[in-house]
């Protein structure tokens, strides 16, 4: 495993991602929770350092097996443990953008609960409120780090002058931009601004919601609920054979180095300088990539051949708009 300096210590390039933890939608049977507690467990045995997890998966569930996980072990003091606030959901489970203060102070505490702990070592706002002025939010997280149950404050899908704005009013430590190869052109200014910065970056959805692993065809089949067959346009009609096709070249890019293609986009991901790569993973025997891609490096110009490749078959990308909650005042 490589390890990079981040302002709450050295962090493992890959973590832990556990988003689909809390579900896609479907129902989360107890197998599938146990398969979860295995798999934290497992990646942390495989030294990652990273676990990030928020409220809004599943209303607290993936908070709670990552808390389960994690006293269960005994591995608290081993992972740098992210979570996020600024997303609520009401009775019939819409979720929606709340980054009030007040809102803010009780999901702290709701947070530390369910993941056992008291302390939370990054802190990250997951989208925007534009119903709520970013100094608002800012100083109240600012609060919340100088009272010690928090060590980091991060922000998620902030573009750079929400962050500018942000940083009269508090720190910043870390980012939480999408950051893979097939949307990479949505989100390229922000490494430069957070290098710029000091600020580490996490990238999430490092394989596209799993279209990275190379296993999607066209015949695959997404259970109801689950927005990969309903509403991320990269999975549907014609966009879903382009981006495929993208996969299908960077397979056979894959095999001239030796490598699987999940391998290679999670590398690239690292060496265009996100510092910690987030990893989506629910299975233990999924976790096989995070060694693969941690022992070897891609040179810039075998990360832009596997641009190339990309831009042949998806010209122009689309974005993760369809991932964005509605405001509060649009409810
Ligand atoms: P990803 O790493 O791009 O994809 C993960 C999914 O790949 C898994 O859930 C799994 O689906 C699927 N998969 C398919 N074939 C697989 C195989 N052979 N091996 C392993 N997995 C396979 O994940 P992501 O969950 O979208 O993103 C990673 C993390 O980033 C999230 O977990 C979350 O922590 C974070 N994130 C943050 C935001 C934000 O707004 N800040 C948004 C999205 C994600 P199944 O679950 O169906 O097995």
């Amino acid at each position: 495993m490589e390890y990079i300096n981040s302002p709450v210590g050295a962090i493992s390039r890959v973590g832990l991602g556990t988003w689909a933890m809390g579900g896609w939608g479907e129902v989360i049977t107890s197998e599938a929770d146990e398969m979860a507690v295995e798999t934290i467990k497992k990646a942390v045995e495989m030294d990652v350092t990273l676990i990030d997890t928020a409220p809004a998966y599943g209303e607290g569930h993936s908070e709670k097996l990552v808390g389960r996980a994690l006293k269960e072990s005994g591995y608290r003091n081993k992972v740098i443990l992210a979570t996020k606030c600024g997303l609520s959901w009401d009775d019939k489970g819409t979720v929606y953008r709340d980054s009030r203060p007040e809102t803010l102070k009780k999901e702290v505490e709701a947070s530390l609960e369910r993941l056992q702990t008291n302390y939370i070592d990054i802190y990250q706002v997951h989208w925007p409120d534009a119903d709520v002025p970013i100094a608002e939010t800012a100083q109240c997280l600012k609060e919340i780090l100088d009272s010690g149950k928090i060590r980091a404050i991060g922000l998620s899908n902030y573009t750079n002058a929400m962050i500018d704005e942000w940083r009269k009013y508090a720190p910043v430590h870390f980012i939480q931009p999408s950051y893979n190869i097939l949307e990479d052109k949505l989100f390229e200014n922000q490494i430069p601004y957070a290098q710029e910065h000091g600020i580490s970056i996490l990238g999430y959805s490092s394989l596209c919601r799993g279209m990275l692993h190379g296993t999607y065809t066209k015949d695959t089949k997404f259970n109801d609920g689950d927005m990969r067959g309903e509403k991320d346009p990269k999975y549907l009609g014609e966009n879903f054979l382009n981006h495929l096709a993208a996969v299908d070249e960077l397979k056979e890019y894959a095999k001239t180095l030796g490598k699987k293609v999940d391998e290679i986009a999670m590398r690239w991901v690292l060496d265009k300088g996100v510092s910690c790569a987030l990893y989506g993973c629910r299975k233990p025997h999924h976790l096989g990539p995070i060694a693969g891609c941690t022992d070897f490096k891609l040179s810039p110009e075998q990360c832009d051949y596997m641009s190339y490749l990309v831009a042949k078959h998806v010209p122009v990308q689309v974005g993760k708009e369809y991932l964005a909650p509605p405001l509060m005042s649009e409810l």
